[in-house]
């Protein structure tokens, strides 16, 4: 299966496009033969791939902070999460998100 590209928007900022290639998750069919079953099929599914191609050209986040935003799908709200934190009393530096 070929990759495509394609214009997505910016997860961060959502008012740019960025280039991304996308080589969706394929299935391939695999036949095997077994001395005890006959014959069967194996199937692997390949996992799907995000190759960010260019940084945002309005917000300014780098290729890899976009595709590990888009690997993530939906991610938490980092800044809402930061409040949050805040707002609990702790402090959001002496924590791992
Ligand atoms: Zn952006």
């Amino acid at each position: 299966m070929l990759s495509q590209e394609l214009l997505m928007d910016c997860p961060f900022c959502e008012k740019a496009k960025v280039k991304v290639r996308h080589k969706p998750s394929v299935i391939s069919k695999k036949r095997s033969v077994t001395a005890t079953m006959g014959s069967r099929y194996n199937y692997h599914q390949s996992k799907e791939v995000y190759e960010v191609l260019e940084d945002c050209p309005n917000c300014g986040k780098t290729k890899e902070e976009i595709k590990k935003r888009l690997i993530e799908g939906k991610p938490m709200d980092r800044e809402a999460v930061l409040k949050r934190m805040r707002e609990m009393g702790l402090d959001p530096a002496k924590v791992r998100l």
